[in-house]
């Protein structure tokens, strides 16, 4: 495989595409090396195959909101690889969600899940529709549309999608209220992070973030660090931030810094529990501003407009938000000011000159699809429990949780050991998905 052909090949195709060609180029380069010692690989054109999603689904969304007027949004499901499981990934409800977008988190899902050990292919989707300023019956009437639309082209054993960004709980128990109504379908599986009443796993909410923060330990672990007394910022307020900052401060370690859209929140004295708890009221409120916290918590939470998270002094940066949220710039003024760690929880947060500045310059990182894995490795447990009707309770579901984020760790080292000692989580990771994910589609024939 030549990297740079394939690539000018997908850039010809897609020219508008940058972040599916930001992250294809991401994983080619990583397993480039370990796929020309597999002829196998080559004669059965794996990279070709994989880097095409195997189908998109595009539809039209139409709602009424509020004021009784009509709107109309985009909505898709791309349906990525099958070759290890059913289709498996989040909904992702964002003002800027594109083909682009939802291709990018598809083919990292799919490398993602595969290293979660459990049997899930990778898929994602969403829509162009924007939950900021919505009331909580537009967000109602907008999941009913998008079901119209999507209940045919999902099922327990084909397709299950999940939330992301713009999505959580509220939206996927609006989902599935409709996808039952549509399909006639009972089955609870067909979604994960449902409510815990009707399906839902115990800790499903928490597990991105916990998830991360496992990792985490185990990373730190390996460098011969701790993270007890350690100074952490994260960006985001929404669920995955919201489960990091849980987790990191009951490990002992104080996030002085929350960021939104609007800038950044500076907590000296690190986060407290109200303020966690607070962060599930800013998000419920879909007014999306991280100054809520400061109004809420004066003179303990200390607000600055335009600002990130990443300029504030830290040991540890867990970039929690979107794509492409942390820049090279941002990696430099985060080493200047002291921080030795980046952990990415968001999926692809950091920009290719960032991770290579992390990387060139001893900086700890790993990527988010290791490091993230922990939210759709529960969704795999939802499953699980789904298809047994049976609930685990919240120690076994912590416990598998737990070791399943150790042998992604585990995977990671294995594959993303130099010949100098240190290990490259990116190649590890990627190495480790593509693998498993390229064995299976050999084993399955030309499809
Ligand atoms: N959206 C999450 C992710 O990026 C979770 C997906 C899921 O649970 O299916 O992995």
């Amino acid at each position: 495989m030549k990297t740079q052909e394939i690539m000018a090949r997908l850039q010809a195709k897609y020219p508008l595409e940058k972040e599916y060609l930001q992250a294809v180029q991401e994983v080619l380069e990583s397993i480039e090396d370990v796929y020309n010692q597999h002829p196998e690989f080559e004669k059965a054109k794996i990279v070709e195959r994989m880097v095409e999603p195997d189908r998109i689904f595009t539809f039209r969304v139409t709602w009424i909101d509020d004021k009784g007027e009509v709107q109309t949004n985009l909505g898709y499901r791309i349906q990525f690889n099958s070759a290890i499981g059913p289709y498996k990934g989040g909904l992702r409800f964002h003002k800027a969600v594109t083909p682009s977008m939802l291709k990018f988190l598809g083919f990292e899902q799919t490398f993602k899940n595969a290293l979660t050990t459990l049997p899930m292919g990778g898929a994602k989707g969403g829509s162009d529709f924007d939950p900021v300023g919505k009331s909580n019956d537009e967000i109602m009437r907008f999941c009913q549309a998008f079901m119209l639309e999507l209940w045919n082209c999902i099922g327990p054993d084909q397709d299950i999608p999940a939330g992301d960004v713009g999505v959580g709980g509220r939206e996927i128990g609006y989902l599935y209220g409709m996808y039952k109504k549509l399909a006639r379908q009972y089955n609870t599986g067909v979604l994960t992070g449902k409510g815990g009443t009707w399906g839902g796993s115990i800790l499903r909410p928490e597990a991105t973030g916990f998830g991360a923060l496992y990792f985490t330990q185990h990373l730190l672990q390996k460098a011969g660090k701790d993270i007890k007394g350690k100074k952490v910022a994260l960006s985001g307020f929404g669920n995955v931030a919201w489960g990091a900052a849980t987790k990191a401060t009951e490990l002992g370690a104080k996030v002085v810094a929350i960021s939104g859209p609007d800038g950044v929140c500076h907590i000296p004295e690190g986060i407290t529990k109200e303020m966690i708890d607070y962060m599930l009221e800013m998000r419920a409120s879909n007014r999306n501003k991280v100054e809520d916290m400061a109004t809420k918590f004066p003179g303990k939470a200390l607000f600055t407009a335009g600002k990130k998270a990443w300029s504030i002094p830290v040991d540890i940066a867990l970039p929690c938000a979107f794509q492409n949220e942390l820049s090279e710039d941002d990696a430099k003024e985060l080493k200047a000011n002291g921080c030795w760690c980046c952990c990415e929880v968001s999926n692809m947060g950091c920009q290719p000159g960032a991770i290579h500045f992390f990387q060139n310059n001893g900086i700890l990182f790993a990527p988010g699809k290791a490091v993230n894995a922990g939210g759709v490795a529960t969704s795999g447990l939802e499953m699980t429990q789904n298809a047994e009707h049976i609930s685990w309770d919240a120690k076994e579901v912590d416990d598998k949780l737990h070791f399943i984020m150790k042998s992604i760790h585990e995977q990671c080292v294995k594959f993303g050991t130099q010949p100098d000692g240190h290990v490259d989580y990116v190649k590890g990771a990627n190495i480790a998905g593509f693998m498993k994910v390229a064995q299976a589609m050999l084993e399955q024939g030309t499809i």
